[in-house]
């Protein structure tokens, strides 16, 4: 039985119609249709306007960066840089890699492109595809799409006060609820040391009970057991020494002050100890906005202050903070609160014409109405009259004209309202302004 379904699929696989075999998309990737394009074209526009009303320019970086970039920008001990990169050689023998995200390429362009003596903060958002081998699952895909925002120059907690209130409003304004902000402070160089330390001894008393990778990680990078999703380490993780109770005062503040400016605008937010963010280079406040309602995958936005990048980069020393969220994690939350765009893209217009002149004559129409900025169609098709009524009706047009042999001699046709299906009568040439008025 299982036998006879793989052959009936491999049949499938095999052969199209034509008996070519049928090329499948990669494992991990998306197509997304006209009617599903709508709600990202949706999301995008609302990101390029929120971004735009906090002050931010778009940048667009390129998709692939030499493969440094990311083991230095992200980081070694990172499980995007040590498992998860699309990285290949060109034919000159370069290593590159298809970014897995955006911070570093941005960072990377503001130095190249001599921004960094630029008037601070420099404020700069992107909305890009992204590229990690991953298990692809709901709401983990190996072609993902992030909107991420970048603030550089600005230490102040009321950056990033600034930079969670925007995400905030962003997710608000898409009609998300169920959404919890959890924030919490990693330190700083100055006292990360300390309770990394603090961590490591209290792991090293259940190295045993550890998962593989975790035990790995008791040397390089203690802190990322904390974010372990197996459910010993997690348990394990529980009872953790916690970052927030091991930081200098300048970090306490930093923490108190940005919690204070959260109250005063009106930003709910849980403090959450177990939050660390999976890359190397962030300092101080990591935040992670969570929305439980679509499944295992309830991060649709992970951010913080990474004020360490641009000098690990070889640029001069200028704090950052950031964020960056998946846009189909996004689409998921919007989904699960009934937040539905539709596609519209019916005509005002459909011409049926009948005959070849007046074929001629209906396409010198559309084009006119279109160049005026009218969404006219006709028949491309050679469909008969009433098939062309029918494909009017069914796709939504307005408006149906009907030109044939007497139409043109008299000049004036029949344009009939779909919505009411009264008609009344119109010169051929001034259509545009009838339809518009
Ligand atoms: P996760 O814990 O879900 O793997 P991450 O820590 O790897 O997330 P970041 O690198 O901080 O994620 O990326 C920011 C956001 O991008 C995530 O919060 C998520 O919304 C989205 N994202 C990350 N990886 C993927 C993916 N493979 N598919 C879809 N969205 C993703
Ligand atoms: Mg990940």
């Amino acid at each position: 039985m299982i036998i006879m379904l793989y052959y009936e699929k491999r049949k499938e696989d095999l052969f199209s119609s034509h008996g070519h075999h049928m090329i499948r998309k990669p494992r991990g990737t998306a197509d997304i249709l006209p009617e599903e394009a709508a709600t990202w074209q949706y999301i995008e526009a609302k990101a390029r306007e929120v971004a735009c009303r906090y002050g931010f320019g778009e940048i667009r970086v390129p998709t692939f960066e030499v493969t440094e970039l990311f083991s230095r920008g992200v980081g070694d001990t990172t499980d995007v840089v040590q498992k998860e990169m699309y990285t290949f050689t060109d034919r000159e023998g370069r290593s590159l890699t298809l970014r897995p995200e955006g911070t570093a390429s941005v960072a990377r362009a503001l130095i190249e492109n001599g921004r960094c003596s630029d008037p601070m903060p420099l404020k700069l958002f992107y909305i890009i595809n992204c590229f990690r081998y991953e298990k692809p699952q709901a709401g983990r895909s190996r072609e993902f799409y992030q909107f991420g925002c970048e603030m550089y120059g600005a230490s102040s907690p009321a950056a990033d006060a600034n930079i969670i209130a925007m995400a905030s409003a962003f997710i608000r304004e898409l009609g998300i609820e169920n959404v919890t902000l959890h924030i919490n402070s990693i330190g700083c160089p100055e006292c990360r040391p300390a309770y990394r330390e603090a961590l490591k001894n209290y792991f090293k008393e259940h190295e045993a009970e550890l998962c593989d990778t975790c035990r790995q990680r008791l040397e390089s990078n203690p802190l990322r057991i904390l974010d372990c999703k197996s459910p010993v380490c997690s348990e394990i993780a529980k009872d953790a020494p916690k970052s927030i109770d091991h930081l200098c005062p300048d970090c306490d503040a930093h923490m108190k002050s940005l919690t204070a400016q959260l109250d005063a605008m009106g930003i709910d937010y849980v403090i959450d100890t177990n939050i660390v963010r999976g890359l190397d280079y962030y300092t101080r406040t990591v935040f992670e906005f969570i929305c439980p309602v679509i499944g295992a995958q309830s991060t649709i936005c992970g951010g913080g202050r990474y004020d360490g990048l641009m000098k690990e980069l070889g640029g001069p020393e200028l704090p950052g903070i950031g964020f960056a969220m998946g846009l189909s994690r996004l689409i998921l939350a919007m989904n699960e609160c009934s937040k539905t765009i539709t596609a519209n893209n019916s005509p005002e217009l459909y011409i049926a014409p009948m005959g070849d002149a007046a074929v001629t004559k209906a396409s010198a129409i559309c084009e006119g109405l279109r160049r005026e900025g009218i969404k006219a169609e006709s028949d491309l098709v050679g469909r008969s009259l009433k098939a062309q009524m029918k494909y009017a009706d069914k796709i939504g047009a307005h408006y149906t004209l009907i030109l044939g042999d007497s139409e043109l001699e008299s000049g004036v046709a029949q344009l009939k309202d779909m919505t009411n299906s009264t008609q009344r009568e119109v010169r051929i040439d001034e259509i545009a302004a009838e339809l518009t008025k």
